[in-house]
């Protein structure tokens, strides 16, 4: 981004990732968002393979595994489309992410990862949420005890997104409960390990997300896969975050841009009381509404993404993008699903799976009232806001 636009370059790659979505993603995406996770994983793995194809899974990436660098804008341009398109592919997700997360780990254990990572033949995902603590990160009860060579992990994850189709997960645990935020570390945890037991949540929406339940009991690990120092890990996922839920607003944005899309082509055709709905100022208005605060919302986002790889603090903007885009964007799909009437309701029509989704991003990376708190904890002053 330079100035207010995007750059030729990245212009073009919003074209071409247009072009992949609409001849690889179109066909069957409706399908696919009516599957269980357990068939939809086994559905992608033709177009899994021709996003490894594409280089997607070795952005970030260190460039000894074949790895590029690719700016953030870019990474948020390539969700966007794609997500218009498809919401139940992976694009690029959480890939930079793990990548920083491995490159804590000794040199052999990133030799066995990264390659199968980067060619899907692995996964892994990440997850700090328990069924005690979500908004309060710091309140996890997951604990990691020292024992010679290892530590031994007892607790749970809920939902750990990913985990049922995942080789190895993230976690974060307490290594010193008395510590509060500061006693907390990360693991990589293979999910094979004797202990670890992966069962899937059944979730309203977001199948591409592989909601799952995770439970660790007596899981040995050695003390080489703690990802950075201990008491470190709170920082971590703060900072993963920070960034991460920009991509959530976007691809929500996504699905909305998609859904006002359909329900403009529908108005124009859609007659009542012999006009077409479109030539009612109670539609048409609404539609100028709504793509006026999507407007709004991606440049909020992609304001944030740029001022990421310009290297400059994000957090408070990071949490405005997130909180907004998505609440526009349960409204806008909500307001059009009604506009298109009874076949928006139809499971036969991507919106109703496109609602299902957007209201579970409200709560994903972080509930409005927790980006609301980070946001006027950092303008007034953390000493005052609670
Ligand atoms: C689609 C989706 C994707 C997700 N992805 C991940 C993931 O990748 N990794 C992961 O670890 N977790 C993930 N989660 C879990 C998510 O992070 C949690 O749901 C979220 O942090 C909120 O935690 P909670 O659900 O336990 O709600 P709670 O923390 O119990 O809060 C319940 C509600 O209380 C209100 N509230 C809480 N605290 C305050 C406060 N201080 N002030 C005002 N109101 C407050 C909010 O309305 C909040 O929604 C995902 C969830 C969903 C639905």
């Amino acid at each position: 981004m330079g100035g207010f636009g995007f750059t030729p370059e990245q212009e073009t790659l919003r074209q071409e990732v247009r072009r992949f979505a609409q001849k690889e993603l179109a066909p069957g995406a409706l399908e696919r968002s009516k599957m269980p996770p357990e068939d939809l994983h086994r559905a992608l793995h033709d177009i899994d393979k021709k996003i490894v194809e594409l280089g997607w899974t070795k952005i970030n990436v260190p460039e000894k595994y074949g790895g590029y660098p690719l700016g953030h804008v870019e990474i948020g341009i390539i969700h966007e489309e794609v997500h218009k398109v498809d919401p139940t592919v992976e694009a690029v997700g959480g890939m930079e992410a793990t990548s920083a997360l491995l490159q804590t780990l000794p040199q052999d254990v990133q030799d066995e990862w990264f390659p199968a990572l980067i060619s899907r033949d692995r996964r892994h995902s990440f997850g700090f949420t328990e069924s005690a603590a979500g908004s309060d990160a710091a309140g996890i009860v997951t604990k990691a005890v020292r024992d010679g060579d290892d530590y031994i992990i007892n607790g749970e994850k809920t939902p750990l997104p990913g985990a049922t189709i995942a080789d190895a997960v993230s976690i974060s645990t307490k290594t010193d409960p008395s510590a509060g935020f500061k006693g907390i570390s990360l693991f990589w945890i293979p999910t094979n390990l004797p202990g670890v037991t992966i069962r899937p949540l059944p979730w309203m929406g977001n199948a591409g997300l592989y909601p799952s339940f995770v439970t660790f009991d007596d899981v040995r690990v050695p003390a080489r896969f703690r990802e950075g120092p201990e008491g470190m890990g709170f920082y971590t996922v703060m900072g993963t975050l920070d960034w991460l839920r920009i991509i959530v607003a976007l691809t929500c944005l996504a699905r909305a841009q998609a859904s006002l899309a359909d329900a403009m082509e529908w108005a124009k055709e859609r007659k009542t009381f012999g006009r077409a709905i479109a030539s009612y100022q109670g539609v048409s208005f609404q539609i100028a509404e709504h793509h006026t605060m999507i407007e709004a919302a991606r440049m909020l986002c992609y304001r944030t993404l740029w001022l990421k790889d310009e290297g400059q603090p994000h957090t408070v903007e990071s949490s405005m993008a997130k909180w907004f885009s998505v609440e526009v964007s349960v409204q806008c799909v909500k307001d059009m699903l009604v506009l298109i009437g009874h076949p928006g309701y139809s499971t036969e029509h991507m919106i109703s799976t496109r609602l299902r989704d957007v209201l579970g991003y409200q709560l994903g990376d972080g509930p409005p009232q927790i980006q609301k708190m980070i946001i006027a904890r950092l303008l007034i002053g953390k000493a005052v806001v609670g």
